[in-house]
């Protein structure tokens, strides 16, 4: 763990962040063990099983069906739903997978307090709908002769796959990595800095679970919000490297109005520490202001700092980083025609009395 001493020594002031080329300073976050989602009514098919969900695949296959995956943890918020909308876009079935996975979260974590709430969930999932505006050009060819209106189908979620923890970890998944047995996915390189420093067996657990998943659906396309940006590095590369046939889609983090971004642990926050969380937001802008003249990564880092620092302690900060889109390498300096990702972790207090963390970013 690359915990950097250095940050606190010189956490107050702010001067500290315009030495920096580049910079990183991390800590944590709390809790233990918990269970799943009981069954709902709803008109969505709810899958429990693998072999439910390959029968459900083959049926797509069968049909000509393009499908798309939506991965979730539940909770869903309109982030989660803004990938199901491009899913159902682009796809003529999609399947969205609710499963709180436990390997990606270290004994000390919040895997018992992660928020549930299936039927709130499948309701909303239920909701949702995309009617293409246009007739697809390739049939509403005059000629074809048929009802337009009729190939105009609406799309809606088609499966919600919620398997229970012993259906996609039949060996058990003890949470220390030290207890675990058997095959688990680790993307090299990757995986340990950033968000990979603070939570070491993150991204393990989350390729892990990937790499089941896309065994499991063999999806046409799967979608990840940009708001989780090193996932999405993790994953494009997982797929790449294990030669999975599928397309990966990342789509753009959805807010607030104050610009925090959307995530299920802001459930754990007050309305004032939300408020104040929007200077989150506020710092990345400011720093995309700032690239618009300047490529020091140091000077960029500075400006979020320091808009951040408004609202949130600077001793909160736990790292705010530029690295590079590919190999995650940190930067000192952003090459214009390469653009880089900027990117943050904060703690913040929570309504329980402890902390949680924030993360967020931007492309530059
Ligand atoms: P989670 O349930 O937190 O594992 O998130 C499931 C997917 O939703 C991941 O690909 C996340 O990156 C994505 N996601 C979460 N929050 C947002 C957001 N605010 N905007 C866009 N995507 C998001």
């Amino acid at each position: 763990m690359a915990y950097r001493p250095a940050f606190r020594a010189f956490s107050r002031s702010l001067s500290f962040f315009r030495q920096l080329p580049s910079s990183s300073y991390f800590s944590y976050s709390t809790a233990a063990a918990a269970e799943l989602p009981l069954a709902a009514s709803s008109p969505i098919q709810i899958l429990r099983t693998k072999a439910e969900v390959r029968h459900w695949r083959a049926a797509q296959t069968l049909a000509g069906n393009s499908v798309g995956f939506v991965p979730t943890m539940g909770a869903l918020h309109e982030g989660h739903l803004s990938l199901v909308r491009s899913s159902l876009r682009m796809n003529d079935k999609t399947l969205v997978s609710i499963f709180v996975n436990p390997s990606q979260f270290a004994p000390t974590e919040d895997l018992a307090s992660y928020p549930r709430d299936f039927d709130r969930d499948v309701a909303l999932l239920s909701e949702l709908e995309y009617t293409p505006a246009e007739t697809p050009k390739r049939i509403a060819a005059p000629e074809a002769n048929v009802d337009e209106s009729v190939l105009r189908t609406t799309t809606k979620v088609d499966a919600v796959f919620a398997p229970s923890v012993e259906e996609m970890y039949p060996s058990g998944i003890p949470l220390a990595v030290s207890e675990q047995t058997g095959a688990f996915v680790t993307v090299e390189g990757l995986s340990s800095q950033l968000e990979g420093a603070i939570r070491p067996q993150f991204f393990r657990g989350v390729a892990t679970v990937v790499t089941k998943f896309l065994n499991i659906v063999q999806p046409d396309r799967v979608y990840f919000g940009q708001k989780d940006v090193q996932q999405t590095v993790v994953v494009k590369r997982m797929v790449s490297d294990l030669c999975y046939g599928c397309a990966v889609v990342v789509v753009p983090t959805s807010r607030a109005d104050n610009g925090l971004a959307l995530s299920s642990r802001n459930a754990y926050l007050t309305d004032q520490v939300r408020e104040d969380a929007g200077a989150i937001f506020k710092g990345l802008q400011r720093a995309v202001d700032v690239y618009r003249t300047e490529t020091d990564a140091g000077k960029i880092i500075a400006a979020v700092v320091e808009t951040v620092a408004e609202k949130i302690p600077v001793e909160e900060i736990e790292y705010v980083c530029i690295n590079d889109l590919e190999t995650l390498e940190e930067l000192e300096r952003v090459h214009p025609l390469k653009g880089a990702i900027l990117s943050l972790a904060v703690r913040v207090p929570n309504s329980f009395g402890g902390k949680t963390r924030l993360i967020d970013n931007v492309i530059l």
